[in-house]
């Protein structure tokens, strides 16, 4: 197993040293003698896991006890409608700022409760975040979401946007826990834990306690963000283990140096990568505009600025025999790409 290195965007790879952990405790988690998949989640010993990493997503990401931080199921795609769910019924109206293929399925998704504005121009190809002075922003949005790192395309924000005092909402599903940033500019973020931070199962929502109590009516309360808050994320039976699983990977960023750590190692690791595609006379390509280039997903091609189907297939071939895996981008985008998660 040594020579895997596994390049999949997500679900992605996990410390190793998480996996031993998980391993021990797998049929007898903390002494009690049973699983924690056999644990009541009413129970003391998930109650106190619950809150332990609640904890430590507080003190990674320094989150104000006026933000709640709850944990749903649904993955980043739930909260593509969980989002307006919950936060549209102010005004009925809502900002998106299209930067790739994912903040268009957000978009798309929202319609389906209200009026959604795209507060930048339509893109052919989507290469760089919109300079914000050409954002088109309505003050009477109920919020502005962004795509803080589309996977699939490869754009990464350098900044958090100024939207006058209308909430601004964050699908960080591939970049949480990656960089340090200041969460009091948001109003909302939310990530699935599979690319960054664990398995599939669970989403984390970290959001402003004044934008509660708005969920539509016809918000599932599994969804509902205020109901979830009420009931510390135990409103019907949470994914305990896919909780515990992220749990581990927190605590393991918080004793590997946390975000200050992650941060330094994804600008390390994809700015190798980078360098060697910039370095290559064009046998390798990457799209992306420098300043906006993801340090998480890095899209790339073989051949010319399209590809060449034969040399990316001979390369994904030869990458395979060398034990590099998952190369291959996501069927809605036919480049290469390359993730580097925290390990
Ligand atoms: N947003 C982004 C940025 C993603 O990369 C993904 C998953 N690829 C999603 C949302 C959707 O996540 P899920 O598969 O958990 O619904």
């Amino acid at each position: 197993m040594s020579n895997i290195h596994n390049f999949g965007a997500g679900p992605a790879k996990l410390p190793s040293e998480v996996f031993d952990e998980l391993e021990e405790e797998l049929v007898n988690f903390n002494g009690t003698g049973i699983s924690l998949m056999e644990t009541s989640h009413r129970s003391a010993t998930y109650i106190k896991l619950n809150a332990e990493i609640q904890d430590v997503v507080r003190r990674l990401l320094n989150v104000p006890q006026n933000y709640k931080i709850l944990f749903l199921q649904g993955g980043g795609q739930g909260q593509f409608a969980g989002v307006p769910l919950n936060l549209m019924s102010r005004t009925g109206t809502a900002d998106y700022v299209i930067t790739g293929i994912w903040s268009v399925i957000a978009a798309r998704e929202a319609r389906k409760y209200g009026n959604v504005r795209f507060a930048t121009p339509q893109q052919d190809s989507y290469v760089n975040i919109p300079d914000l002075s050409t954002w088109d922003l309505d003050p009477n949005a109920s919020y502005v979401h962004i795509c803080d790192n589309e996977t699939i395309d490869g754009v990464e924000y350098d900044f958090i946007p100024n939207t006058n005092g209308v909430p601004l909402v964050a699908d960080m599903c591939s970049n949480i826990m990656s960089k340090k940033f200041d969460i009091t500019k948001f109003g909302a973020v939310y990530g699935c834990a599979q690319k960054n931070i664990g398995t599939a199962g669970v989403t984390m929502v970290i959001v402003r306690e004044d934008l509660l109590n708005q969920a539509m009516p016809a918000c599932p309360s599994v969804f509902d963000w205020t109901l979830t808050a009420k009931n510390n994320s135990i409103l019907n039976t949470p994914p305990m283990q896919a909780i515990e699983v992220m749990g581990r990977v927190l605590k393991w960023i918080e004793r590997n140096g946390k975000l200050e750590k992650m941060e330094e190692l994804a600008v390390k690791k994809s700015s190798m990568i980078y360098d060697y595609i910039d370095q290559s006379n064009g046998f390798y390509y990457a799209p992306v505009e420098k300043r906006f280039r993801s340090k998480m997903n890095i899209p790339f091609r073989v051949g010319p600025p399209k590809g060449d189907v034969d040399l990316e297939n001979q390369f994904i071939e030869d990458a395979e025999k060398q034990g590099l895996i998952q190369l291959r981008g996501h069927r809605w985008n036919t480049s290469l790409r390359l993730q580097f998660g925290h390990c």
